[in-house]
C-alpha cells in the first residue's frame, strides 16, 4: 500500500517538476564547465542549442539557453538586455519545471554576481531556496547553494554565507559527474576566504593546503594561483612574513594562470612587494609593485591601482624621500578608504602615522593614530561577530566523513595491490618451480600458474562489497544480437545512507546483487556497474520476450523489503541489435535510465526497434 502510494506521488509529482533531460549534452557540459572561472564558448553552446531545438520542452534545453544568455549579459554593454532576456526566461520555465527555473536562476545570480549587484542576487534567494525544497537533483542543490553563499559572502553577511557553503558542502559527496574534483577545491577556497575574513587562519591555511594537495595529485590546476595567494595571505595575518608566505606568494604570480585574467597574478605581485617592504627591501618591494601596477592598469582596476600606489609612497618616505612619497599615500588612502574593510582600513592608517612620523610631522601622526583609534573599536565590533564555532565543528565532522571515504576508497586500492604483490611472489615462486622441476613436474607447474594467473585477473574484475564483476570484466565477455541490457540504479539511495548509515547502505547492495542474482538465469550476468548502478545482460531474450522478463525482474525487486527496507530502483532497457557496438547500447541505456528517473523511478523504460517505449512498474 505504501509503495503504491509513493509510485503514485513521485508520478503526480513528475508532472510538475521533472522534464527530460538530454544526458549526452548533459555529460559535454559537466565536462566542460568550470563554474564560475571556464563556461563552454557561445559557439558550443549554439550547436548545443541547435541539436536541443526539438527538445526545447526539456529542462536541458533550459541548462543551455540559460549559459547563452549568461554568455552574453557578462559584456557591460549587454548587461541590461541580458537581464531581461534571463527574466523572459524564467517565466518560461516557471511553465515548465523547478529545474529548469533553478538552470535560470543559477545563471541570473551569477549575472548579478558578476555585476557586482550583491543585493539583488541575495534577494531571489527566498525563491531559490523554495525551490531547492522540491526533488532536485545535487548538482543543482549543489550550484545554487554556492551561488548564494557567494552573494551573501559578497553582501557581508558571512555566517549565512558560511551555512550555504556547508549545505552545499554536504551535497559533494553525492555528486558522481565529472568536474567533482573541481567543485570540491572551488569550494574549499570560498570556505578559507571566509575564515580569513573571519581572522580564523590556521583554519584558513589548513583547508587551503588541502585543497592544493589535492589539486596536486589530482593534477587540477584551474585554481592554484589563487589557492596560494589565499593561503599566502592568511598565513602572513597568522605568522607574519615567513619564508612559506613569500613563497606561496611567488607561486601565485609564476603558477600558470589558467584564466588568463592577471587578476590573481596582480594580488600576487602586490603582496609579495608589501612582504618585502615589511622586512624593509626596499628594491625587490619596488620592482614587485610595479609589475602589479602595470597589470592593474591593464585590467582598470583602480582599486588595487590605490592600494600600490600607497605601498610605493611608504616605500619611497622609508627611503627619505618623504616628498614625494607622503602625498601618495594621502592620495591614495583617500580614494581607498571608503572601499575597503575597517580592518584595513587600520592597517593603512597605521603606516600613514609611521610615515608622517618619519617626516617628521607629528601633529598629523597624531591626529592619524586617533582616527585608527576610532576604527579600531570598530573592528573589535566585528570580531565579536567571529564566534560561531558550531557551524565550524559541522564543517569539519563532513570534511571527515568525506575524507574517511576517502581514504576507505584508498585503502581498498592498496588492498588489491598488496594481494596483487602476494599472488606475483607466488607467481614468481611457481616460474622458479617449473625451472627446478622436471617435464611431469613443469606440466603441473604451468597449471598452477595458469590458475594463479586466473584468479589474478578475477580479482581486479571483481567488486570486493558484492562479489559482482565490475566494469572491468565487461570487455572479455561475448555479446550478441537478442542479448536484453538492462541497466539498474537504486533509487533515493543517498537517503538510505543519510537515514540508516553508511553500513546499512552497503548492506542493501549486498542483499540486492543476491536479489539480482537469483532472479536471473545461469547464463546471464550481473554485473556491479557503479556506486548503486547494476548492469543486467539477460542472454538470447529476443523481442518478443523483453517485456515478460522485465516484469519478471520488476518482480523480484518489488515484494521482499531488502535489508529490511523498501527499496526500489530505475532502470533502462535495451535489446542489442545486429552489429550494434556495446557502448552504443549502453548510453541508450543510460539515458533510457535517465528517463525513468525523471518520470517518477521505481520503472524500466525499454526502446524497441521500432523506437516505441514502454514502461514497466
Ligand atoms: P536517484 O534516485 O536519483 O538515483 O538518487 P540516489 O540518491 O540514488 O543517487 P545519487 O547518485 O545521488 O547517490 C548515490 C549514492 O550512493 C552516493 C554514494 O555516496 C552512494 N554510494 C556509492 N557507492 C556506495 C557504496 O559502496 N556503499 C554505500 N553505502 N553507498 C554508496
Ligand atoms: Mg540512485
Ligand atoms: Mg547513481
Amino acid at each position: 500500500m505504501y509503495r503504491v502510494f509513493v509510485v503514485f506521488f513521485l508520478t503526480v509529482l513528475s508532472w510538475h517538476s521533472f522534464a527530460e533531460r538530454v544526458p549526452r549534452i548533459e555529460q559535454q557540459l559537466d565536462a566542460v564547465i568550470q563554474w564560475p572561472l571556464r563556461f563552454p564558448d557561445t559557439a558550443q553552446l549554439a550547436v548545443w542549442e541547435q541539436q536541443l531545438h526539438a527538445k526545447s520542452e526539456s529542462d536541458t534545453w533550459f541548462r543551455v539557453q540559460a549559459l547563452l544568455l549568461l554568455q552574453q549579459a557578462l559584456v557591460p554593454q549587454q548587461k541590461q538586455e541580458g537581464f531581461s532576456a534571463l527574466q523572459t526566461l524564467l517565466r518560461q520555465a516557471e511553465a515548465m519545471s523547478t529545474e529548469a527555473q533553478l538552470e535560470v536562476l543559477n545563471a541570473l545570480l551569477e549575472l548579478y554576481l558578476h555585476h557586482q549587484e550583491f543585493d539583488a542576487a541575495v534577494a531571489l534567494q527566498p525563491q531559490v531556496q523554495a525551490l531547492l525544497e522540491q526533488d532536485v537533483g545535487p548538482r543543482l542543490q549543489f550550484q545554487l547553494r554556492l551561488q548564494l553563499g557567494r552573494a551573501l559572502k559578497a553582501s557581508g553577511q558571512l555566517e549565512p554565507a558560511l551555512q550555504r557553503f556547508l549545505q552545499a558542502h554536504n551535497e559533494i559527496v553525492l555528486l558522481d559527474l565529472q568536474g567533482t574534483d573541481y567543485r570540491r577545491q572551488y569550494l574549499q577556497l570560498q570556505l578559507a576566504r571566509i575564515q580569513s575574513r573571519l581572522q580564523n587562519y590556521q583554519y584558513a591555511i589548513q583547508i587551503v593546503s588541502q585543497a592544493l594537495d589535492a589539486a596536486q595529485a589530482q593534477g587540477l590546476d584551474a585554481l592554484l594561483p589563487e589557492l596560494y595567494l589565499v593561503r599566502g595571505a592568511a598565513a602572513q595575518m597568522a605568522y607574519g612574513t615567513t619564508d612559506q608566505v613569500m613563497a606561496d606568494f611567488r607561486a601565485a604570480t609564476t603558477v600558470r594562470d589558467p584564466q588568463e585574467l592577471g587578476r590573481v597574478h596582480m594580488l600576487g605581485f602586490n603582496n609579495l612587494g608589501a612582504v618585502h617592504l615589511h622586512r624593509r627591501e626596499f628594491e625587490p618591494a619596488l620592482t614587485y609593485l610595479e609589475q602589479g601596477i602595470a597589470i592593474a592598469e591593464r585590467l582598470g582596476n583602480d582599486r588595487e591601482i590605490h592600494v600600490m600606489r600607497f605601498n610605493i609612497g611608504y616605500v619611497l618616505v622609508l627611503q627619505g624621500q618623504t616628498d614625494q612619497g607622503l602625498p601618495m599615500m594621502e592620495q591614495a588612502y583617500a580614494a581607498f578608504a571608503d572601499k575597503t574593510t575597517p580592518g584595513t582600513q587600520g592597517i593603512m592608517l597605521g603606516h600613514l602615522a609611521d610615515a608622517y612620523h618619519e617626516a617628521g610631522l607629528f601633529l598629523q601622526e597624531n591626529q592619524v593614530l586617533r582616527q585608527q583609534r576610532q576604527i579600531r573599536d570598530q573592528v573589535l565590533a566585528i570580531e565579536r561577530d567571529r564566534v560561531f564555532s558550531e557551524l565550524q565543528v559541522q564543517f569539519e565532522a563532513q570534511e571527515q566523513g568525506l575524507r574517511i571515504q576517502l581514504l576507505e576508497q584508498a585503502n581498498a586500492l592498496r588492498d588489491e595491490r598488496l594481494t596483487r604483490a602476494q599472488r606475483e611472489r607466488t607467481l614468481y615462486i611457481g616460474l622458479v618451480t617449473i625451472l627446478l622441476l622436471g617435464l611431469t613436474g613443469a606440466l603441473l607447474a604451468i597449471r598452477q600458474v595458469r590458475r594463479l594467473n586466473a584468479q589474478l585477473d578475477d580479482l581486479s574484475k571483481r567488486d570486493p562489497l558484492t562479489q559482482l564483476l565490475n566494469r572491468r570484466a565487461l570487455s572479455a565477455m561475448g555479446h550478441a544480437k537478442g542479448d536484453l541490457l538492462v541497466l539498474l540504479d537504486v533509487d533515493h539511495f543517498k537517503q538510505i545512507n543519510d537515514r540508516y548509515g553508511h553500513e546499512r547502505g552497503d548492506a542493501v547492495l549486498t542483499e540486492l546483487a543476491e536479489r539480482l542474482i537469483t532472479a536471473v538465469r545461469k547464463d546471464d550476468q550481473v554485473l556491479r556497474w557503479g556506486g548503486e548502478e547494476f548492469l543486467l545482460i539477460l542472454r538470447g531474450v529476443g523481442e518478443h520476450a523483453v517485456e515478460d522478463n522485465l516484469i519478471k525482474l520488476c518482480n523480484a525487486l518489488r515484494f521482499e523489503p531488502i535489508a529490511e527496507l523498501e527499496v526500489t530502483a530505475s532502470g533502462g532497457a535495451v535489446l542489442l541489435q545486429e552489429g550494434q557496438a556495446m557502448q552504443q547500447a549502453l548510453q541508450q541505456a543510460d539515458a533510457l535510465l535517465y528517463q525513468a528517473k525523471a518520470q517518477g523511478r521505481s520503472q524500466i523504460h525499454y526502446q524497441a526497434s521500432d523506437g516505441l517505449v514502454s514502461v514497466l512498474r
